[in-house]
């Protein structure tokens, strides 16, 4: 390709909402072009990048008994009625009407397309397993689209679904995806984690999310550093510990705590530390249960961890006023003496405190020593609900854990017989038996991928690609375009590479070199040959490498080995960790 024949636009300035450097370096290299919020354009180059990331993972895919095949983006309402979502999934389905006043949506997930296919065409035992997947449109009206095409509203992600005959099959195709997935990542240059991840109200050991190591990243991954335990914040857990144990359970004491409503100030005022105070807080679970939250006073509650104790769909924070309709002051909130009405939840380390201090559910007090051992007051279920820190002992080997923050890229799930109960997908067994068929599901963002790439591979002058996701591999330089003799020499080269199958790009713009360079680094290809003035005295090209800055001084008639050479151990280094399986 020739850069005056591109249809690629480089700006100098990127808008103020582009927060984040991938997002800012897409916009100026001119990858993407908004068309309206959490709505882009994949232009010319970025959709090189695109295609890119999604030939690696359809290889993976394939080499591991994928197959890939291509569902409709609009799905009819009465799949997704007869799975229950359509009423449960909330704002972010798109849902519309079609001529005849018929329910359709924008496929945000195919779950119910997939399952009501494999139901209709799949009888037999002797036709399992299977894994269909696709690369596709998926549309989600997200509440804050943001990072550009990080978190947008339409998006591409490779969806994949499993259906096994029973939980052993199930084991080792998802065994399969982890391997399928690790090899994708390292092949697209990621530094990232595969981190045990919380399974919805499915529970168990059924689910992994695949993050790829950044600041931007918007969610937090506690890990160990002496074994290899690692999970997202939501899904970590550790033992409780539970404060004032072994002490003497002390008369309750009654303390008048005017305008003290935070933990802070509390600690401040009675000189108890946070840790022996437990937290009271309100919430509202599917807008008809009103539940109390118990944590230990210096910790955090952990929304997911409580919706799945809650089992329910939907929990936001009580307003004020329920708070007072259920017989308390909000700041003072506590579980003393409250009534039925209450569902009264705590976190696992509140049962055994002893001795704790709690809000006194009137205005301006509170109360030292209680205790829920002593029967101070009534819990109605108890459950992990707090939220991780670093600092925490590893519940596998005791070390503290760490945290980092991660771009969750993909994500793999055990459905077990979620979707194949309700809408009936089952097998007939050699005895001609029905089953339930045993499902998995295995997403991926490839545009989140591709700038989870960007944050990871660029510096303050562009983008630094990996070669097995850049646009072009090479971009040829000649800087005098007056040479005739260097213009020859770059035309040579630049058709020789064309010719061995490299992607090559020539900057074949009467720019100066200045201008050329800059946008040479801010297109972050790999390899640029650089042919300048020395070129003609010398007879030396420049190879320069974009993520080293190295630069070798080449004869001209040996760039074009060299750069074959170049290619090859950038993609030797890129190779995924684990072969391919029959
Ligand atoms: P998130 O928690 O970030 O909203 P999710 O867990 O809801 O994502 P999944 O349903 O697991 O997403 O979708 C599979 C993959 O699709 C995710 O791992 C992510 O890479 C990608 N993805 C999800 N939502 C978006 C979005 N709004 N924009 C871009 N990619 C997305
Ligand atoms: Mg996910």
């Amino acid at each position: 390709m020739r850069m005056t024949q591109l249809y690629s636009t480089t700006l100098r300035e990127v808008p103020a909402e582009a927060e984040i450097a991938s997002h800012q370096l897409m916009l100026r290299a001119g990858l993407i072009h908004k068309v309206s919020m959490g709505i882009y354009t994949y232009m010319p180059l970025g959709w090189r990048t695109l295609r890119k990331i999604e030939n690696i993972i359809r290889e993976e895919m394939d080499a591991y008994g994928g197959q890939e095949l291509l569902m409709p983006v609009v799905s009819p309402a009465d799949v997704w009625q007869e799975s229950g979502r359509w009423w449960v999934y909330g704002k972010e389905l798109m849902r519309m009407k079609d001529r005849h006043e018929r329910d359709y949506l924008l496929a945000p997930t195919h779950e119910e397309i997939i399952t009501t296919t494999v139901r209709q065409d799949i009888r037999s035992y002797k036709q399992l397993p299977l894994l269909p997947y696709q690369i596709q449109t998926k549309f989600r009206d997200e509440r804050r689209p943001r990072f550009g095409v990080m978190r947008c509203r339409e998006f591409i992600m490779k969806d994949g679904y499993s259906f096994d005959r029973d939980e052993e099959g199930l084991a080792v195709t998802y065994r399969k995806m982890h391997d399928a997935y690790t090899n994708m990542f390292t092949r697209c240059g990621l530094n990232f984690r595969p981190v045990a991840a919380d399974s919805g109200a499915i529970g168990g050991e059924g689910s992994h999310e695949f993050m790829a190591l950044s600041e931007v990243g918007e969610s937090q991954i506690l890990f160990c550093n002496h074994c290899d335990y690692a999970a997202t914040d939501e899904f970590a857990s550790v033992d409780p510990v539970p404060t004032g144990v072994g002490e003497e359970m002390k008369e309750i004491v009654r303390v008048e705590t005017p305008n003290c409503k935070t933990m802070e100030q509390l600690a401040e005022l009675l000189k108890v530390p946070s840790d022996r105070a437990v937290k009271s807080l309100c919430y509202v679970a599917d807008e008809k249960r009103f539940i109390l939250v118990l944590v230990r006073g210096d910790r955090q509650v952990n929304e997911v961890k409580l919706n799945n104790a809650l089992d329910c769909f939907e929990l936001r924070f009580a307003t004020d006023e329920e708070i007072r309709a259920h017989g308390m002051e909000p700041g003072y909130c506590g579980p003393v003496g409250i009534g039925e009405d209450v569902e009264i939840f705590a976190d696992r380390e509140v049962p055994l405190m002893v001795n704790h201090e709690c809000g006194g559910v009137q205005k301006d007090f509170h109360l030292l020593n209680v205790n829920y051992q002593r029967g101070d007051y009534r819990i109605d279920k108890i459950a992990d609900l707090a939220l991780v820190e670093a600092g925490a002992k590893c519940p596998i080997c005791g070390a503290p854990l760490d945290s980092a923050r991660g771009i969750e890229v993909g994500q793999i799930f055990k459905l077990h017989t979620k979707y194949s109960d309700k809408l009936h997908c089952v097998y007939v067994d050699e005895a001609g038996e029905e089953h339930p068929m045993v499902m998995g599901c295995y997403g991926i963002g490839v545009g989140r991928t591709m700038a989870a790439v960007i944050e990871q591979h660029h510096d303050e002058n562009g983008i630094s690609w990996p070669i097995t996701v850049a646009p072009y591999e090479v971009l040829i330089v000649p800087v005098n375009d007056k040479d005739e003799w260097l213009v020859e020499q770059a035309e040579n080269i630049y058709r020789s590479l064309g010719k061995q199958g490299v992607e090559v790009l020539i900057d074949d713009r009467k720019e100066r070199p200045g201008v050329k360079f800059n946008d040479a680094d801010l297109l972050g290809f790999p390899i640029r040959v650089t042919m300048g003035k020395k070129c003609h005295e010398t007879g030396n090209a420049e190879i320069k490498i974009r993520e080293t800055g190295e630069v070798l001084e080449v004869p001209v008639d040996q760039v074009v080995e060299k750069v074959l050479e170049l290619k090859a151990s950038m993609l030797a280094a890129l190779q995924g960790p684990y072969a391919w399986e029959e």
